[in-house]
């Protein structure tokens, strides 16, 4: 490996945040040498390709943390990206709903967050619900949320490759970062040296944080999330619903979302996996990582700041289609197994785990040094906020 090279600024990962802030960096350094590198042979093979496609709207979030504000203005920026290249979106919006009158606190607390966050929701009585959506069900009122929407992943992930590469980015395709000494990287192909790195490797962004010298107390955790599609006739739902989360989880809870051509999909699970991308039985099977979640899963299990024991109880059940759908039927009664006849491909969170305060991380976190800025926790709803967090991270650079 003789081949060297320099560049202005070094992007590590061509998921939906790498190639959002690649394009930020386009906008405001036009004469800037970007390079972004990717490690698999296409954008947005992880996390971005893998998602429920879903704009969030921002009330989910604590009123001070990042997600709040980068998700209340990512679903608009994301939005306008994909109007102005005729990428299609769903404008369907979603409803939160209880399946008990215990749930009515926390459902009444998305309500003031959203207030606080700035995200315009309403509350509604469930016969208004029986008109935005006749097949969803709940327990005295529910939340409508008009600006949440969907699109199709790999539309998006498309269109924003062509825009990065027509401003003159280079994305390299098939380029792993093995190692990272202050500003130089050394790839499997070469070593480049950059002005300035930023870290967007989803996954494994814990790991390049690490190498760069950045000190941090975390440890990604993956959850693996599933999802059936049904083969019903478009139109069986006409809105996402949600049910309230548990606010102890960053997780949102099963839920019934419509897709871009109208389907109905449910899920996701959020099942510890045994490696970071094990999609399938044993593929992408390491045995540093399996070891790494049979270390700190425990600690998840016993922490004091989670309901670890009672979310994989719930959650590892879901393997089963009888039992995901028996949980999304809570949301929309009519849901039977024999509707679900399409497994789709699973997506895994890049949950990132304080393993000093045994804690999930909650917020999205960026870490800098003088050479480096790092995207750790682009959890959900980062696919949502990324061209907000890539603002907010090109305007620090500043
Ligand atoms: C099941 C599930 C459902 C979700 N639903 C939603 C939703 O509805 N709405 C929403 O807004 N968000 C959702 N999310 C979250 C969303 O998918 C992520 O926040 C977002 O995709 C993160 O993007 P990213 O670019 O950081 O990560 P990724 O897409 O994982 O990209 C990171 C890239 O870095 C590359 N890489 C890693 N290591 C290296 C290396 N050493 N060298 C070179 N390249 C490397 C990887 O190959 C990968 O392509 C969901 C996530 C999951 C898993």
């Amino acid at each position: 490996m003789s081949e060297s090279a320099t560049c202005d600024f070094l992007v590590i990962g061509a998921g939906i945040v790498g190639l959002a802030i690649a394009r930020e960096l386009s906008l405001n350094y036009p004469e800037a040498r970007i390079l972004v590198l990717e490690k698999e042979s296409a954008v947005a093979t992880h996390a971005s390709g893998r998602n429920s496609g879903v704009l969030h709207a921002g009330f989910y979030y604590a009123p001070d943390s990042l997600k709040a504000r980068l998700t209340r203005d990512g679903n608009s920026l994301l939005r306008n990206f994909l109007i102005e290249h005729n990428v299609p979106v769903r404008e369907c919006g979603k409803v939160v709903v209880t399946s008990d009158s215990e749930q009515l606190p926390a459902l009444d607390e998305l309500a003031r967050r959203a207030q606080l966050n700035g995200v315009n929701v309403s509350m509604i009585e469930a016969a208004e619900l029986a008109t935005l959506e006749p097949r969803a069900r709940t327990v005295d009122r529910a939340l409508w949320s008009p600006t949440t929407a969907v699109a199709d992943t790999t539309a998006v992930a498309d269109a924003m490759m062509r825009d990065v590469t027509n401003r003159g980015v280079n994305v390299s395709l098939n380029e792993q970062v093995l190692r990272v000494d202050e500003n130089t990287v050394t790839t499997s192909q070469r070593v480049v040296t950059a002005s300035h790195i930023i870290n967007c490797a989803g996954m494994y962004a814990d790991r390049i944080a690490t190498m760069s010298g950045v000190v941090h107390p975390y440890v990604v955790l993956p959850f693996k999330g599933l999802y059936w599609k049904a083969n019903l006739p478009a139109g069986f739902l006409t809105r996402h619903v949600y049910p309230v989360p548990d606010p102890r989880n960053p997780f949102l809870g099963v839920h019934a979302t419509v897709t871009i051509d109208g389907s109905v999909k449910i899920g996701p699970t959020a099942i510890p996996a045994l490696s970071r991308e094990n999609y399938s039985r044993l593929s992408g099977l390491q045995w540093n990582e399996v070891a790494e979640v049979f270390i700190n899963v425990p600690k998840f299990l016993t922490s004091s700041h989670h309901s670890g024991g009672q979310l994989i109880a719930s959650e590892v059940p879901k393997y089963l289609k009888s039992q995901l759908v028996a949980q999304a039927a809570h949301l929309v009664p009519e849901l039977t197994p024999q509707m679900f006849t399409h497994q789709l491909r699973p997506g895994i969170r890049a949950q990132l785990f304080d393993t000093v305060n045994k804690k999930l991380e909650m917020d999205f976190v960026i870490k800098h040094n003088e050479f480096s800025t790092h995207i750790l926790n682009a959890v959900s709803p980062a696919w949502t906020s990324s061209l907000a967090v890539a603002r907010q991270v090109v305007a620090q650079l500043a």
